[in-house]
C-alpha cells in the first residue's frame, strides 16, 4: 500500500480548525461578556458628554444675563447719558463675547416729554466698534415699545428675564437670540433692557466639541425649533442622550456618531484577539511542534521503515521513550524476527521437499526410462499383433505415468518460483511443424479435422523459451483433442502488438463439450478440473492449465477462454516475444543413418538405460562403447578419441559434473569433445551444473529421440571435428 495522505497534513488541518473554533468562540464569549458593560459605559459617557455640551452653551447664555443685570443697574441708575454712552460702548465691546448688542430701551415719553423713543442701542460691528444705532428712535416708526420683547416684559417683577425665540437677524443674517428685563425707576416701569446674543460663534463652538467627542448632536429652543444640528443620525437601537437646560428651556439630543455600542465592542474583541491570537498561535506551533516530535515524526518514520521492510527486516530506528510506540515498534521487531524464522524454516523445508523430488524424480524415471526404452526396442523387432498391442498398451501406460510424473514437477517447479525461461533463438515453423506431425494423425484417428492456420510470416524466428511455448500450445490442443469428440480442433497464430510489444497470439478452438461459465473460472487453478467426473472419463492432473497460465504470466502474457457447454472451447493465449533475424540453418543433414564412423561413449551406470542409449545410437550409425562411471570414462577417453559423449551424472565413483570437469581440463584436443549431458532431473540445478561444468547440451531422460536429433544437428560442427583427421589419416 502506498501512502497517499500525511498524518502531518491531517495534523495541520486539525489544529486549524481546532485555532479557528477557538478564535470563535474566544471572540463570541468576549462579546457578550462586554458587550454590556461597553454599553452601560457608553451611555453614561453620552450623558456626561450632553451635559457638558449644555454646561458649555448654558455658561455664555448665564454670562449674558449678567450683563442684562448690568444694564438694568445703569438704567435704574438714572446715569447722566455721557457717561451711559460710555458704560454701553465699554460693556458691548469684549472680543469674543458672544453678547453682540443691546441697549436700554425707556418708556416712550419717560425721558423726555417732548421725545416718544429714546433708546441707547448699541451694536459691536465685525471689525469690533462698537456703534450706538438710532434706528428704532426714527419718530416715524411705530416704536420699540410693541415689539414682543418689550411687551413681553412690560411691568412685569423686577429681575425677570425673558428669553425670545432665535431668529435671524435681518442685518447680519446670523442667529440671534435676545433676553429682555424691565427696569423701575421710584417703583414705576421705566423701560426695557435687551441684549443680543449671536448665536453662529455659539454653534460653531458647539458643532467642533460634538465633533471633537465623535457626537452626533441636535439643539433645539424652547419653541423646538432646531438651534442646529450636527451629524445628528437616529438609528436602530441608538441611545439618545436628552436634557434640558437653562432658563430659555433648550434642550439637547446627542448620540454616539463615530461608534456604535457594535463597533466599540467589535473593536474590543478585535482589540482582544490581535493580542490573544499571536499566543494562541504560538502555543498551537508549539504543540504542533510536540506532537509532530514525539508522535507525528515516528509514526511516520515507522511507516516508512515498515514499508521499506516490506520483504523483511526490522525498524532499526532510535527511539527511547518506553511508551507506546516503542512498543509497536518492538512488537513489530519481534513479529518481523517471528516470520524470517517461520520463513527461514518454511524455505528449509521447501528446500527439503525440492530435494526429495528431485530424488524421487531420479529414482522414478531411471525404472521407468528402462521400462519406455525397452518397450520402444521391442517394438522396432518383429512381434506378432497381439504382442504389438498389448506392448503398446504397455507403452502407453507407461508414457502416460511419465507425462503425470513431469507434470506433477513440473508444476511444483513452477509453484516453487523456479520458472527460468530461456532466451534461444528458434523458428515459428519448428513448433508449427511439431503440431503438424504430432496432431494431425491423432485428430484423423479420432475422427476430428485438424487445422492450423497462422498469419505470421514462415521464416519468422522469435528469441524464447521454444520448449514451454510447445508446452503451452501442447497442452492446448492436448485438452481440445481430448475433450472433443466430433467435429474438429483448430489452431491459429497470430501476431499483434501489445504495449508496444510484439505479441504472439495463439488460440486452440474445438468443437468439444465446452465447459460452463462457473467452471471457467475453476479451472487455471491447479488440480481444478470443469466436472468431477473428468478424471474417470478422461484422465489428467488437473494441472494443465494452471501450468499454462503461469508459464504465460512468465512470459508477460495471459490466457483467456471462450466457451459453452456442448458448444466447443477456444482458448486463447498470448506471450510477449521479440523477433530475431533468421538463424542459419544448415541444409538439414540426414538424420539418422549418417553418423557412420562417429564414435560415442556412453558414461551410465545403469544397465538399462546403457542398452537403450546404445541401441538408439548404434541405429544412428554410431559405435558406441559404455562405461559405468566418470573414472573409467576418462580412462576410455585416454585410449581413443569419440565424437561424441553421454554423460549420466548421478554415477557411482566418479559424477557427471565432475567427470565433464576433467575432461574440459585435459591437456590435448580431446578437451574440446562435444558432450552431452543426459539427466533425469527436471530441475534447472543439475542442467546448469553440467552445463556450468562444461556440457554442450542436456538431453532430458527418457531421452526423446526427436531432441537428440536436433541436438545432434545443431552440434554437427563440433561433433565432425575429429572426423575429417581420421578420414586424412
Ligand atoms: P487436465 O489434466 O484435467 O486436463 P487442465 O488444467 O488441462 O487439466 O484442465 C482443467 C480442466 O479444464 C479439465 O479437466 C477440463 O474439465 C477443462 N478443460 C480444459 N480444456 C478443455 C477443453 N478444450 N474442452 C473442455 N473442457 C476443457
Amino acid at each position: 500500500m502506498y501512502i497517499r495522505s500525511s498524518l502531518k497534513k491531517k495534523s495541520i488541518i486539525a489544529l486549524s480548525v481546532y485555532l479557528t473554533f477557538f478564535v470563535a468562540v474566544l471572540a463570541s464569549i468576549t462579546y457578550f461578556v462586554v458587550q454590556s458593560p461597553i454599553r452601560t459605559t457608553l451611555e453614561t459617557n453620552l450623558d456626561i458628554k450632553s451635559e457638558l455640551l449644555a454646561a458649555e452653551i448654558k455658561s455664555p447664555l448665564d454670562s449674558a444675563s449678567s450683563t442684562l443685570g448690568s444694564l438694568v443697574a445703569m438704567a435704574e441708575g438714572n446715569t447722566n447719558i455721557d457717561i451711559a454712552d460710555t458704560m454701553l460702548r465699554r460693556l458691548f465691546s469684549p472680543q469674543g463675547s458672544i453678547v453682540v448688542s443691546g441697549g436700554i430701551w425707556p418708556e416712550p415719553y419717560s425721558v423726555d416729554p417732548d421725545v416718544r423713543l429714546a433708546s441707547l442701542f448699541y451694536n459691536r460691528s465685525q471689525s469690533g466698534e462698537v456703534d450706538k444705532i438710532d434706528l428704532w428712535n426714527n419718530p416715524q416708526s411705530p416704536g420699540y415699545d410693541i415689539e414682543p420683547w418689550y411687551t413681553s416684559v412690560k411691568h412685569t417683577a423686577p429681575d425677570t428675564v425673558m428669553w425670545s425665540e432665535v431668529y435671524i437677524d435681518p442685518y447680519t443674517h446670523v442667529q440671534m437670540i435676545t433676553a429682555s428685563s424691565p427696569y423701575y425707576l421710584k417703583g414705576q416701569f421705566a423701560g426695557v433692557v435687551t441684549v443680543d446674543l449671536s448665536l453662529s460663534d455659539l454653534v460653531n463652538y458647539v458643532n467642533s466639541r460634538a465633533q471633537d467627542h465623535g457626537l452626533g448632536i441636535i439643539i433645539l429652543d424652547g419653541s423646538r425649533t432646531v438651534i442646529t444640528e450636527h451629524n445628528y443620525r437616529l438609528s436602530r437601537d441608538i441611545y439618545v442622550s436628552e436634557l434640558a437646560f437653562g432658563d430659555f428651556d433648550w434642550s439637547i439630543k446627542a448620540v454616539n456618531a463615530r461608534k456604535g455600542v457594535a463597533d466599540q465592542v467589535f473593536e474590543i474583541v478585535t482589540g482582544i484577539e490581535i493580542a490573544i491570537v499571536p499566543i494562541l498561535l504560538l502555543c498551537v506551533m508549539v504543540g504542533y511542534y510536540l506532537i509532530n516530535r514525539y508522535l507525528i515524526n515516528p509514526v511516520t518514520q515507522i511507516a516508512r521503515k515498515a514499508q521499506e521492510s516490506r520483504l523483511g527486516g526490522t525498524i532499526d530506528m532510535d527511539y527511547r521513550s518506553l511508551d507506546e510506540i516503542r512498543s509497536l515498534i518492538d512488537n513489530f521487531n519481534r513479529k518481523t524476527m517471528y516470520l524470517e524464522r517461520e520463513r527461514v524454516k518454511a524455505q528449509a523445508s521447501t528446500n527439503a521437499k525440492t530435494a526429495f523430488l528431485a530424488t524421487l524424480s531420479h529414482e522414478i524415471r531411471t525404472p521407468m526410462n528402462g521400462v519406455l526404452g525397452t518397450a520402444q526396442l521391442l517394438l522396432k523387432t518383429e512381434l506378432t499383433l497381439e504382442q504389438r498391442k498389448h506392448l503398446k498398451t504397455l507403452y502407453d501406460s507407461g508414457d502416460h505415468m511419465m507425462a503425470l510424473l513431469n507434470e506433477i514437477l513440473d508444476y511444483s517447479k513452477i509453484e516453487q518460483g523456479r520458472l527460468e525461461l530461456e532466451r534461444v533463438p528458434f523458428s515459428l515453423s519448428s513448433i508449427i511443424g511439431s503440431i503438424h506431425s504430432i496432431y494431425h494423425t491423432l485428430c484423423v484417428e479420432k475422427g476430428l479435422t485438424f487445422e492450423v492456420t497462422s498469419t505470421v510470416p514462415k521464416d519468422r524466428w522469435y528469441i524464447g523459451d521454444k520448449a514451454r511455448l510447445r508446452q503451452v500450445l501442447f497442452n492446448l490442443i492436448n485438452n481440445a483433442v481430448k475433450f472433443t469428440g466430433q467435429g474438429s480442433v483448430q489452431v491459429h497464430i497470430s501476431e499483434c502488438e501489445i504495449d508496444g510489444k510484439n505479441t504472439l497470439r495463439m488460440s486452440v478452438s474445438d468443437t468439444g463439450i465446452g465447459i460452463s461459465s462457473e467452471a471457467q473460472k475453476r479451472i487455471f487453478k491447479p488440480f481444478e478440473q470443469a466436472e468431477s467426473g473428468t478424471t474417470r472419463r478422461y484422465g489428467g492432473t488437473g494441472l494443465g492449465l494452471a501450468i499454462v497460465k503461469q508459464i504465460a504470466k512468465a512470459m508477460h502474457g495471459d490466457i483467456h477462454v471462450h466457451s459453452a457447454p456442448g458448444l466447443g472451447s477456444t482458448f486463447e493465449v498470448t506471450a510477449e516475444l521479440s523477433q530475431c533475424e533468421p538463424q542459419k540453418t544448415e541444409a538439414a543433414i540426414e538424420r539418422e543413418g549418417n553418423y557412420q564412423g562417429l564414435r560415442v561413449l556412453i558414461v551410465e551406470d545403469n544397465k538399462t538405460n546403457t542398452i537403450i542409449i546404445n541401441a538408439f545410437m548404434k541405429k544412428k550409425g554410431f559405435a558406441t562403447h559404455s562405461v559405468e562411471n566418470g573414472e573409467l570414462a576418462l580412462k576410455a577417453l585416454d585410449e581413443q578419441t569419440y565424437d561424441l559423449i553421454l554423460m549420466d551424472n548421478h554415477m557411482p565413483v566418479m559424477d557427471g559434473v565432475e567427470t565433464i570437469t576433467e575432461i574440459r581440463k585435459l591437456a590435448n584436443e580431446k578437451q574440446h569433445t562435444l558432450i552431452f549431458g543426459c539427466t533425469a532431473d527436471v530441475f534447472k540445478e543439475t542442467r546448469k551444473k553440467m552445463l556450468g561444468a562444461g556440457a554442450d547440451f542436456i538431453l532430458a531422460k527418457p531421452i526423446d529421440d526427436r531432441i537428440l536429433n536436433d541436438a545432434l544437428h545443431q552440434y554437427s560442427e563440433k561433433l565432425f571435428q575429429f572426423a575429417a583427421a581420421r578420414v586424412h589419416s
